[in-house]
């Protein structure tokens, strides 16, 4: 076994603290990453906390890491020794139900082996990015286009995908009006992801605070949803809503904003329902949707989109030592737009 350092959850109500894991001897088609870079996503605050169900600890979270193979299995023939590359929410799944061998591993239907905090093949618990070290199946490791920027991708493998499947499953483009509500880590990406599709994007977004920002990203406006009676103006405006906002909101004064046959695409996760009135959806035949990332070709091609559209996310590289106020400032939705761990500060 190697070991490996990293940053850990020791339990749902202590700071993160330095430990030192275990990684799995290498399998015939694994890959050993050193981990360069790993971002921060709102997710893995929910996941230690046990906001999400009860977890075992310690637990290494981080699914949005990029590093370099500087050690391949027997059998694999994906990646080499050298090459620059990323993994994201999922690290393996059944691939034997039809989900997975239609391609979309993300559905699998056993639940796809997540990054972290998951029953892994072998029955131990999956470990996280926050760490120097990770052992990989090659299918589910990404190739990091090397005009992408080093430290700033790795919220393209959590963030980008989360925003980029939708966004390609609803054909945003060119003649499509495309709001996106929310501009934090996965808002942010989804208004570059979309302009560069071509669509004229809107923010929607609680206060002007973030509206300069929304401009130079290459929205078309900014509404601040705040002001009373801000989305009347806006009835039957949108073709397609990309919702990225993790609390509750009134779904159908949202909803009133699309065009017939529109469809609001939930990829923020509140813990609690959204109530939504059937009517909102039969008046104008709209759809209500959810997204959940995107399978493992699919996140190559996003991250080849972004490479060919020189698009990375806007991030605030940070040590080690600072990941537990990264947390609060996360809570705070004080981070523009996405910190980053530079894993050599471990
Ligand atoms: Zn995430
Ligand atoms: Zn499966």
């Amino acid at each position: 076994m190697l070991t490996a350092k990293a940053y850990a959850a020791p339990s749902p109500t202590e700071p993160l603290v330095p430990l030192t894991i275990e990684r799995r001897d290498l399998g015939p088609k694994d890959v050993l990453i050193a981990i360069r870079y790993a971002g921060i996503c709102h997710s893995d605050i929910h996941t230690v906390r046990g906001d999400w169900g009860p977890i075992s600890y310690p637990q290494v979270v981080g699914h949005e890491i990029v590093g370099e193979v500087v050690e391949v299995g027997p059998e694999a023939t994906r990646h080499a020794v050298g090459d620059r590359v990323g993994v994201g929410c999922m690290v393996d799944s059944c691939r034997e139900c039809e989900q997975c061998r239609a391609g979309n591993e993300h559905y699998c239907l056993e639940g796809n082996t997540q990054t972290y905090a998951s029953v892994d093949r072998d029955g131990s618990i999956t470990q996280g990015g926050y760490s120097t070290h990770v052992v990989v199946d090659e299918d589910f490791v990404l190739k990091i286009p090397e005009s992408l920027p080093y430290d700033a991708v790795a919220p393209l493998l959590c963030a980008g995908i989360t925003t980029y499947s939708p966004l390609a499953r609803w054909n945003a483009g060119a003649g499509s009006r495309v709001a996106v509500v929310g501009m934090g880590g996965l808002g942010h990406l989804a208004v570059k992801i979309a302009v560069a599709m071509g669509a004229e994007v809107t923010v929607l977004s609680r206060s002007t605070s973030k509206q300069e920002d929304a401009l130079a990203f290459g929205a078309a406006r900014h509404v601040a949803t705040g002001d009373d009676g801000a989305l009347d103006g806006l009835r039957g405006s949108f073709d397609l809503i990309i919702n990225t906002v993790s609390a509750p909101l009134d779904m159908d004064a949202y909803l009133a904003t699309l065009r017939p046959e529109g469809a609001l695409v939930n990829v923020g996760a509140p813990p609690q329902p959204l109530p939504v009135s059937v009517f909102s959806l039969i008046m104008g035949g709209r759809t209500f949707a959810g997204s959940n990332i995107g399978s493992i070709r699919e996140t190559q091609e996003m991250l080849d989109f972004c490479a060919e559209h020189g698009i990375a996310p806007e991030i605030e590289l940070i040590p080690a030592e600072r990941i537990n106020e990264a947390y609060q400032r996360v809570l705070d939705s004080d981070v523009r737009y996405r910190f980053v761990v530079d894993t050599a500060t471990l």
